[in-house]
């Protein structure tokens, strides 16, 4: 993000008075996190702020400090939609195209807001008069945090905005150890300690809080692992009639298809897991090494994200969807292939 547009949101920022914070459908600790951060950094400065999420988001965020102000755009529309018109500023968080907030989106693109996109995802859209995109982060708290260096704010910092950031760092880096963690996200991190996170806390709250059916969950999707040991792939189902028997609740699937990769000689893990209400299949896709899979779920399952982690859809049932994923994968025999 270059000087000139630092100066101009320093100078739109002391004008604007309602702002508006949206993280993408679905959000993630990053989203959530980062939205948070700008909410606590932003109220410190006298702001009327209001974070916007899409739809509802796991229940291991719901002790985030500030989440309990969050209002769900899904549920709560007719309060959202005047927010949404009325604000100065919107600040888009953790995704790089509108698409990526669902039903939101109309009321978005009718917004006469100055936007401000702050996102790590390759191939931003134009649609923000600012546009602090950097594909090389560890996630989007990282930038929130490089956002608020380069307003030389760093001392407005509090403990809560720290949490919220170091949370979302945390869960975006598979806790430091994706190729994204640089010596400058551990920097990050430091500071974030310094000024009041509490790692070993955070940690707990996220990883330590499953309840007994999430554990019984991740049981049926071993169960159900295949692998393919050919083209070092491995992937996980989950049917609508297993997470209905295992009392499913948003966030109980986070971090399975990660099991798939921890397998020697792994390199693609997929889960495909039904909604039969959406009526689709939601699907992740993670990659070790080079193997692009925002290139793969864009070429076949209407999704993208990182060239290691992905997310996309699919219409056609569990069944086929996983016809159609064993007859593309031969196509990347060259990447995949020993
Ligand atoms: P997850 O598999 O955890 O849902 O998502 C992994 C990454 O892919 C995240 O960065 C997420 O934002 C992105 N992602 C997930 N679903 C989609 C999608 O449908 N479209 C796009 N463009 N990105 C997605
Ligand atoms: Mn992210």
């Amino acid at each position: 993000m270059i000087e000139q547009s630092i100066l101009e949101i320093t100078s739109d920022l002391s004008t604007a008075n309602n702002i508006v914070i949206v993280p993408h459908k679905g959000p993630d600790g990053d989203a959530i996190g980062s939205s948070l951060a700008m909410y606590h950094f932003l109220k410190g400065k006298g702001h009327d702020v209001t974070v916007i999420a899409p739809n509802d988001y796991p229940d291991f965020l719901k002790w985030l400090p500030g989440q309990e102000d969050i209002m769900i755009f899904e549920k709560d529309y007719m309060l959202c939609k005047p927010l949404i018109a009325n604000a100065d500023i919107i600040f888009t968080l953790d995704f790089n195209d509108l698409s990526r907030t669902g039903d939101m989106q109309d009321s978005l693109i009718e917004a006469e807001a100055t936007f401000i996109m702050i996102d790590h995802h390759p191939e931003p859209s134009t649609y923000a008069h600012h546009t602090y995109s950097d594909a090389t982060m560890s996630s989007t708290c990282q930038m929130v945090y490089q956002f608020i260096d380069k307003l030389r704010a760093v001392k407005s910092i509090t403990p809560e905005i720290a949490t919220c950031l170091y949370t979302g760092i945390m869960t975006d880096t598979g806790s430091f150890r994706f190729r994204s963690t640089s010596s400058e996200t551990h920097k990050v991190i430091a500071d974030l300690i310094k000024r009041g996170a509490d790692n070993a806390k955070i940690h707990q709250q996220i990883y330590d809080t499953s309840s007994e059916s999430r554990l019984k969950l991740l049981g049926v999707a071993l169960q159900n692992l295949r692998v393919n040991k050919e083209l070092r792939t491995a992937y996980i189902t989950l049917s609508q009639e297993e997470l209905d028997q295992n009392n499913f609740r948003k966030g109980d699937t986070e971090g399975f298809v990660n099991y798939g990769l921890s397998l020697e000689g792994i390199i693609f893990a997929a889960i495909f897991i039904e909604h039969k209400v959406d009526g689709i299949i939601k699907i992740s896709f993670r990659s070790k090494g080079s193997f692009n899979v925002n290139q793969f779920s864009r070429a076949h399952f209407q999704g993208g994200g990182h060239i290691n982690a992905a997310g996309g859809k699919s219409d056609i049932s569990l069944e086929d969807t996983i016809v159609k994923f064993n007859s593309v994968l031969p196509e990347y025999k060259e990447d995949l292939g020993l």
